[in-house]
């Protein structure tokens, strides 16, 4: 199929051509000509798919009829970061070049002066965050009755950050008749539920599960030698020295380094300056000012290695990425997948890199499960052929990590083998070791919400975290697992369709 056969505008497919696109994905393909129609539509995809555009572009197209009024916007896109906010705002910009839309994003960390002045003047489309929207609904800066189109994008990434209370209590202020679009890169129950409760006989599309990583990524799993449980300061110390290797050894060019949590982002990134490397960091506690110029660095080529958390990495969208380490094995298994996805794009190699011990072994699992293969383990001495020379003096670098400098044998001994790494038995993956100050992954609400924003809706993550904590910890049966904090909507008491 090419893109004139879904039924789009000249303006639009022109604009698609300037892009370089030559034929739409799958998700575009099956999305558009529905959207188009008028139909709701509930897609399992996730980013990098082409996503974006099978919604943007039709909605181009439906808003060249029909003018915005000022504070009132035509259509509501919402994100659960800024950074995909802000992807999806360059979208209009780069697909809407032959059109004139008015667009506005309302997104934590900026200006909130300059977001009303904008909606003062009319906006077609609406892109936002949760928190900023609504405190901006309620300081009066906007009406919604006039929202035609709403698109809920990364519906699962909102539940995992607590949003979704914010979520429905938005969709409340929109007309119901209305017609709904629904992303989601994973369809676990509630998530089912909620599109049940928001979309009126949906087209249902899913394309590409998570769960098939480019070809052309060589993955590889990275044991490291560690036993003690109550040395976690010792098993960082190893992994941040067998990544050091592994980057000078590896000849990367460029790179994304993940950890489970932000902490441990500012630690690593402070460690990896310190050895003289060329690193810069991105996680939500960052004021957005700070994130925008470190991700435009970062794509342009000024930066060699970024160190970040999911969220904040969530969806970036770099040409031509040569590596990804996990530092941390991510506990959601497609989370693995996004990560990896982020390198190896449109046909090019790319190589990823999971550093793991034996307490690892349970979220190995649920990835070489979904991915329906075993990580390949690195065999001992692949890649820790040189020694790396460090650019600074063994004392400078004691001061980030307050450790002793002692060389570690990061890389696993094991003998050379393809079966999987045979260490601790699942059962014995010590969640419950995470303590709650350290608990990982969610993210953005702390800093998603501004400085003014009441006590009431920084909670939320927390409870987020607890949740995602408790679903964990499954030494701790009969624990309800919510989801959403304190708050239990009713309707995820109706039952599932099947
Ligand atoms: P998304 O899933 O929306 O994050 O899109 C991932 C990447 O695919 C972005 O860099 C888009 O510019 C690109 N893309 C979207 N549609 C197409 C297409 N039809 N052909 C080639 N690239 C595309």
């Amino acid at each position: 199929m090419i893109f004139d056969d879904l039924g789009l505008s000249n303006e639009v497919l022109k604009a698609v051509n300037d892009a370089g696109y030559t034929e739409p994905t799958p998700i575009q393909e099956k999305a558009i000509p529905h959207v188009l129609m008028g139909r709701d539509i509930l897609g399992c995809a996730q980013t990098g798919t082409g996503k974006t555009a099978s919604f943007t572009l039709p909605m181009i197209d439906i808003l060249a009829s029909g003018r915005a009024r000022a504070r009132m916007p035509r259509t509501l896109i919402l994100e659960p970061t800024r950074e995909l906010a802000t992807q999806v705002a360059e979208n209009f910009d780069v697909y809407g070049k032959y059109t004139s839309l008015a667009k506005a994003l309302i997104i934590g960390g900026e200006s909130m002066g300059e977001q009303v002045k904008i909606l003062d003047r009319g906006v077609d489309v609406l892109i936002a965050t949760p928190g900023r929207l609504l405190d901006l609904f309620d300081r009066g800066g906007m009406i919604l009755n006039d929202v035609k189109i709403l698109v809920i994008d990364e519906a699962d990434r909102m539940l995992d950050m607590g949003f979704i209370p914010d979520v429905e209590k938005i969709v409340s202020l929109i007309p119901k008749i209305r017609q709904t679009l629904f992303f989601s890169a994973t369809m676990p129950p509630e998530i089912k539920r909620l599109a049940d409760v928001f979309l009126m006989n949906p087209r249902e599309i899913t394309v590409a599960p998570p769960a098939t990583p480019a070809e052309k990524i060589a993955q590889s799993l990275v044991m490291i030698d560690h036993s003690n449980k109550r040395d976690m300061d010792g098993l960082a110390k190893k992994k941040r020295d067998a990544l050091r290797k592994l980057i000078v050894e590896d000849k990367v060019r460029n790179a994304l380094v993940f950890c489970n949590r932000k902490r441990d982002v500012d630690i690593l990134h402070k460690s990896l300056v310190k050895h003289g490397h060329d690193a810069a960091r991105l996680h939500g506690d960052l004021s957005q000012p700070a994130r925008t110029e470190t991700m435009n660095k970062f794509k342009a080529g000024e930066i060699a290695i970024l160190v970040c958390s999911d969220v904040a990495a969530r969806g970036l969208d770099i040409d031509d990425l040569s590596h990804v380490f996990n530092f941390d094995v991510p506990m959601h298994a497609e989370d693995y997948v996004h990560r990896i996805g982020r390198t190896g794009r449109a046909g090019r190699d790319g190589r990823a890199f999971t550093l793991a011990w034996r307490e690892d072994r349970k979220y190995i699992d649920a990835i070489e499960r979904l991915i329906g293969k075993p990580i390949p383990l690195l065999k001992s001495g692949k890649t820790n052929a040189a020694k790396e020379t460090p650019r600074i003096s063994p004392a400078e670098e004691a001061t980030p990590d307050a450790e002793p400098e002692k060389i570690a044998a990061p890389v696993s001994e094991a003998p050379s083998s393809d079966a999987p790494v045979s260490e601790a038995p699942a059962s014995e993956a010590p969640v419950s070791e995470v303590t709650a100050s350290e608990a990982p992954v969610s993210e953005a609400p702390a800093s998603e919400a501004p400085a003014s924003e009441a006590p009431k809706r920084r909670a939320k993550p927390k409870a987020a975290r607890k949740s995602q904590q408790d679903a964990k910890e499954e030494a701790a049966p009969g624990k309800p697992v919510t989801g959403m904090g304190d708050h239990m909507p009713a309707f995820l008491a109706n039952p599932v369709k099947s």
